[in-house]
């Protein structure tokens, strides 16, 4: 199958718009000029709006664990305590970040299983100077509380890091209302830029307690900060300037759409494929709770009874369409779609319809049409 035909229905890297693509071949600039600087000032003020903060931001260039490795650096010393909540690969990996600047006290859940906020409080109450959380863990489709464990945050003091990885931009992110000191996006999710940077908010809490000197020279937050204060606003070292043209062209996109009209569109489409899964007697992976909610940038699906990983994601592949599978315990036992960024309708309807084609042929197929009957209608 051409590349050019090829659906990338992945939780990211996501689908690039041309026009967003041509944007990476403009010619180079110098990163010292006032042309990037107002390139940079202009993307800082429009990712506010998808950050839903006055707070500054950042771009680092760097995939979205900079943003992670970023945040926790700044913060936590040898002997400070940071609060890691999981139920999933990427709240695992703040506690690594976690173990490895500082004290990580890990609050683990089953990965898909909601969070405890009662098992979070009581790892506050011993006391800690940050806790961390995934907003949308995309290891298995599940949207955790943020606004509840930045009341916990803010109670107990504590700087309150989010990671909005596959998040920002597509899922309703209230930084400032959810007392959220630093978030974190990358370009690759809902912006819909291609992979390689990362993007942070800082609240002025969070500043006033970043550590004197962070144990990272290239991703310190303080470094950051005083380099997009500058007039005009630069980065401390070079970054990846296309990238950059390409993040502009992408929040133009947005703009352009409407940023709470992109967070419907985005919330519609998952829910277009969870009405497809039910509809094909596919099973959701993750469990929900009055606190947390199947995700809306990505759905992740048990395995239909009977078919492999090999078959499914190889038989969809086959058809030009490429989805994501489960990552380490979860391997063969689920499968996922993406639906964010500039993900279309019909995207959606093909990547269904592929679907359906490969449960005929492994005799899975409930009733032809089913999938894409039931998409089509919240697709409208
Ligand atoms: N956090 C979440 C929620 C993610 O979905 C991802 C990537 O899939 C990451 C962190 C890691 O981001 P990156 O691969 O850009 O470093």
């Amino acid at each position: 199958m051409d590349i050019e035909d090829t659906l990338l229905m992945i939780p990211g890297p996501v689908k690039v718009a041309p026009r967003v693509l041509r944007a990476l071949s403009k010619p180079m600039i110098s990163h010292r000029s006032g042309e990037f600087g107002a390139i940079y000032s202009e993307c800082c003020g429009l990712l506010k709006q998808f950050f839903e903060t006055r707070n500054d931001v950042v771009i680092m260039t760097g995939s979205g664990t900079l943003g992670m490795d970023a945040a926790v650096a700044s913060t936590i010393g040898h002997e400070d305590k940071i609060v890691t909540i999981s139920n999933g690969k990427f709240g695992e990996r703040f506690t690594e970040i976690g173990e490895r600047y500082g004290q990580a006290v890990p609050v683990k859940f089953e990965w898909g299983a909601p969070y405890d906020l009662d098992k979070i409080e009581a790892a506050l109450e011993k006391g800690a100077k940050a806790v961390a959380m995934v907003h949308n863990e995309t290891s298995v489709g599940l949207t955790n509380p943020a606004k509840e464990v930045g009341k916990l945050a803010k109670k107990h003091d504590a700087v309150f890091i989010v990671d909005g990885i596959s998040s920002i931009g597509g899922n309703e992110f209230l930084t400032d209302e959810w007392n959220i000191d630093i978030a974190i996006t990358g370009s690759q999710k809902a912006l819909a830029v291609p992979p390689g940077l990362a993007v942070v908010s800082v609240s002025p809490k969070a500043e006033e307690r970043f550590l004197p000197r962070s144990s990272s020279y290239y991703a310190d937050m303080k470094a950051h900060i005083k380099s997009v204060r500058k007039s005009p606003p630069q980065t401390p070292f070079t970054p990846a300037v296309p990238l950059f043209f390409a993040m502009q062209e992408a929040l133009h996109m947005a703009a352009e759409e409407g940023f709470a009209a992109r967070r419907a569109r985005t919330a519609k489409q998952a829910e277009s494929v969870r009405s497809a899964a039910k509809a094909l007697g596919i099973e959701l992976f993750p469990t929900v709770d009055a606190n947390s909610y199947y995700s809306n940038t990505v759905t992740a699906m048990k395995m239909p009874g009977g078919v492999t990983d090999d078959k499914l994601r190889g038989g969809m592949k086959k058809q030009g369409v490429i989805v994501s599978g489960g990552q380490e315990q979860l391997k063969g036992k689920i499968f996922r779609i993406g639906t964010m960024g500039v993900c279309s309708s019909g995207d959606i309807l093909r990547t269904i319809q592929t679907l359906e084609l490969v449960l005929a042929k492994e005799g899975q197929l409930r009733a032809r049409g089913a999938g894409v009957e039931a998409a089509s209608k919240v697709l409208g």
